[in-house]
């Protein structure tokens, strides 16, 4: 039995104040991934800093139609929202699409974002895992590598950002707002995510007193839709072998806003600006759509297990411009 310290904080201040001056703690929101993470030997916080009480629970409008979620709104909450639901259908669909309801009921927003990868090696203190512990090697690269990174992968480490909430909000451009040591800050989901390429122990900027307090979600233009689509080797809860999350404007039959961002194939909820250059002005036809996912994947290096990733991400690019463009009823 390891030991550890728990406390409970009463506000944001005291949270940061408690994580800065405490060597080895960590936060503690919904516990859903940290709790496994303990339990498996691959987290030994000296400390748990509860902050499950800290009043970051709201999701409000913003006055550009854009929606500012707390950190600790529970994923159920999110998916219920009629707000999220009207407004960001994809936010939602990701949330939904993303565990079952007992964890969506106790897993939060920011949780949900900095949730770690579930590289089966990672949680196996018998594998070599450069994440774990950096310098020991990574026992995918020659292992069973079929849920791992065909995008923007290193050598250090191959494994996948687990989160289908952080794959639509990439598409979304959302902004992560953060209380530190030094004050508060805001950082774009696309900074927020560190390169493997580094050491890839730490999967963020984030250092360990930073705490999200919120994420905002920038309003949209009109006559925006959003749809997202994972594939996954099962119909009931897992991890996404794919997944897309798409925003998209059509004027007189061209498109004229496309927002995309991939998940299950790259460290980090994949950002697809060469697919959105590509898209736009285009016809918004599959022609169009095939071309954008070619132009995408061109760089993916598929792996022993994996090697059918890119052909499947651009098929499901493809099919959920598809879903975008086709009328309510059309076949
Ligand atoms: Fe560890 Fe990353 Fe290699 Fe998985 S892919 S074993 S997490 S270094």
């Amino acid at each position: 039995m390891r030991q550890f310290s728990y406390v409970a904080a009463a506000d944001v201040g005291t949270a940061v104040d408690l994580m800065t001056r405490t060597p080895g703690a960590r936060y503690l929101a919904g516990g859903t991934n940290l709790v496994d993470l303990i339990r498996e030997g691959v987290e030994q916080p000296a400390t748990l800093v509860d902050i499950t009480s800290l009043p970051l629970t709201g999701i409000e409008d913003l006055p550009d139609g854009g929606l500012r979620i707390g950190a600790l709104a529970r994923n159920s909450d999110l998916a219920a929202s009629p707000l999220v639901r009207t407004r960001f259908p994809v936010v939602a669909q990701a949330v939904l699409a993303g565990a079952s309801a007992q964890i969506r009921n106790m897993a939060t927003t920011g949780g949900n974002l900095l949730q770690r990868t579930r590289c089966t090696y990672f949680y196996d203190l018998a594998a070599a895992c450069n994440k774990r512990e950096p310098g020991a090697g990574c026992a995918a690269l020659g292992g069973f590598n079929r849920m791992h990174a065909v995008l923007g992968a290193s050598d250090n480490c191959i494994a996948v950002h687990p989160s289908d909430l952080g794959v639509a909000l990439a598409a979304l451009d959302a902004v992560v707002e953060v209380a530190g040591p030094d004050g508060a800050r805001r950082i774009t989901l696309a900074e927020l995510y560190r390169s493997p390429a580094d050491p890839p122990d730490r999967d963020t900027v984030l250092q360990p007193a930073d705490l999200i307090t919120a994420i905002e979600i920038p309003g949209l233009p009109e006559a925006v839709n959003s749809h997202y689509r994972k594939v996954r080797d099962r119909a009931s809860y897992a991890f996404a072998l794919v997944s897309v999350a798409a925003v998209l404007r059509v004027e007189d039959n061209e498109v004229a806003h496309a927002c995309l961002a991939l998940g299950g194939v790259a460290p980090r909820p994949w950002r697809a600006h060469v697919a959105e250059r590509e898209l736009l002005g285009r016809p918004a036809i599959e022609e169009s759509f095939r071309a954008a996912a070619e132009a995408e994947l061109a760089p993916a290096t598929g792996r022993e297990h994996n090697a059918f990733k890119p052909e499947l991400a651009r098929r499901t690019i493809v099919a959920t411009l598809r879903r975008l463009t086709t009328p309510a009823g059309a076949s």
